[in-house]
């Protein structure tokens, strides 16, 4: 396998809300007015994840210039998980094997995550054996905003290290009664400004997550001294961190008085992954999906 940085790929950046609850279940909103909310606030596409209720996506067409995509949010004993894409609910009765439950997610064309594991007290230990699952939510709003259980980068970063390959998802969870709406979110880049292109590109990695700042760039480089590097460049962020296991990735700070707009740390065999977290002055973050270390040096 070899890695392709977002960046390099053909198409756009859209935004999008991918965790919405509606009056369909504990949601204040209807449908009709969460949309309306996400595309006046410049989202091109959201999908609404009632609890146990599917909501169809927009397909290939668009609603009013806006994209949906199918979304619903499952949950057994000691686990939350958010699905999209799939094409109905499967059946309730496996909501006590969340593999399986994944399993046939999957199955049914969609995409699951775990939602919110540190609110749930789902450590990495309990993710680990659900191998189907295409990521977690390494930030959730109302999580954040209720009870300051909003980030889940250790379970992340546990499961990176020990090679799961996991994607990162920013999301507001919105109820719209807690202030969640507008604060986690994805960047997508795709050439298929589709609910199935979307939906290919969060399957692929081909998206960063953020609550705030912006992510320009991120490409290979080379050290000075010959090593390979990941380079990230940034809105104007306090520090920019680099995550990795082995080797570990650093903490960068930029001189007094300036901000920070880029940084390079080098990748090395025993890091497993690398990912960049940009922080700023706002106390917003950036996550870019990990870069699995053996893609590019083996
Ligand atoms: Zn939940
Ligand atoms: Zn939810």
């Amino acid at each position: 396998m070899t890695w392709t940085s977002p960046f390099a790929r053909p198409g756009r950046w859209l935004k999008g809300n991918l965790h919405t609850h509606t009056t369909q279940s504990d949601g204040q909103k209807s449908p009709q007015e969460a949309i309306a909310w996400y595309r006046d606030h410049h989202y091109d596409f959201l999908a609404i994840t009632d609890h146990w209720v599917h909501t169809p996506g927009s397909g290939d067409g668009l609603r009013a210039g806006f994209i949906l995509l199918s979304g619903a949010e499952l949950h057994g004993p000691g686990y939350h998980m958010l699905c999209l894409g799939l094409s109905a609910l499967p059946p309730r009765e496996l909501d006590g094997d969340p593999a399986a439950l994944a399993r046939a997610v999957r199955e049914l064309g969609g995409l699951p995550y775990f939602a919110h594991p540190y609110w749930m007290g789902q450590s990495s230990a309990d993710i680990a054996p659900v191998k189907e699952v295409a990521g977690i939510e390494v930030f959730n709003s109302v999580c954040e905003q209720m009870v300051g259980l909003g980030y889940s980068r250790v379970q992340w970063d546990e499961l990176l290290g020990q090679g799961r390959r996991l994607t990162g998802l920013a999301v507001d969870d919105v109820h719209w009664k807690h202030g969640a709406q507008g604060r986690g979110f994805v960047m997508v880049r795709t050439d298929d400004a589709s609910e199935a292109g979307i939906l290919r590109a969060l399957a692929e990695g081909s998206f960063y997550s953020s609550t705030g700042p912006a992510i320009l760039d991120l490409s290979l480089a080379t050290m000075e001294d010959g090593q390979p590097a990941l380079k990230v460049r940034c809105s104007p962020c306090e520090t920019i961190v680099f995550h990795a296991r082995g080797s570990r990735g650093r903490r960068i700070v930029p001189e007094e008085g300036r901000a920070l707009d880029g940084a390079t740390w080098p990748i090395k065999e025993d890091q497993v992954y690398l990912r960049v977290e940009c922080h700023d002055a706002a106390g917003g973050v950036a996550w870019t999906n990990p870069l699995y270390v053996s893609d590019i040096l083996s």
